[in-house]
């Protein structure tokens, strides 16, 4: 069972609002759990998290909570997806992101980071808003 400070709930309802979905008690929790991880977490992680909720129900909250620009797929392999909660930059109506997924060979982590020179990439007469790039090898702990 997992149970939310009242400031991490008043900041998630907050956050719902903003991105104009209604607060319910299953998305606050999914966002609870997504928010303490200090990574991407996995369907598997989230799945284990929340005993009370079936699959269609985790499955529905975690795509209202991507349609309206508060979390996104980090990364998806063959049987594993891995969910982060979005920046700011995100709203209700499209994600805009510029940043790595990053899968450490070693510990198994996906994290988001921002890579040291930011990411600029042009096509002539398209216009780019969301760039999706996963990079692979040893996250900063694991180098050590
Ligand atoms: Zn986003
Ligand atoms: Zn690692
Ligand atoms: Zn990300």
């Amino acid at each position: 069972m997992n149970i939310l400070s009242m400031q991490e709930n008043n900041y998630l309802t907050e956050l719902l609002r903003d991105r104009k979905l209604k607060v319910t008690s299953k998305r606050l929790e999914v966002l609870g759990v997504i928010k303490e991880h200090s990574s991407a977490i996995s369907y598997s992680a989230l799945q284990t998290s929340l005993h009370d909720f079936d699959r269609v129900t985790l499955y529905r909250t975690i795509h209202s909570l991507i349609e309206n620009g508060i979390i996104h797929k980090a990364l998806t392999e063959e049987n594993e997806t891995f969910y982060a909660l979005c920046s700011t930059t995100c709203t209700s109506a499209s994600h805009i992101h510029k940043h790595i997924h990053f899968k450490c060979v070693e510990c198994n982590g996906v994290t988001c980071v921002e890579s040291v020179h930011p990411i600029q990439l042009s096509i002539v007469g398209y216009s780019i808003e969301n760039v999706e790039i996963e990079a692979r090898g040893s996250c900063a702990a694991c180098k050590n």
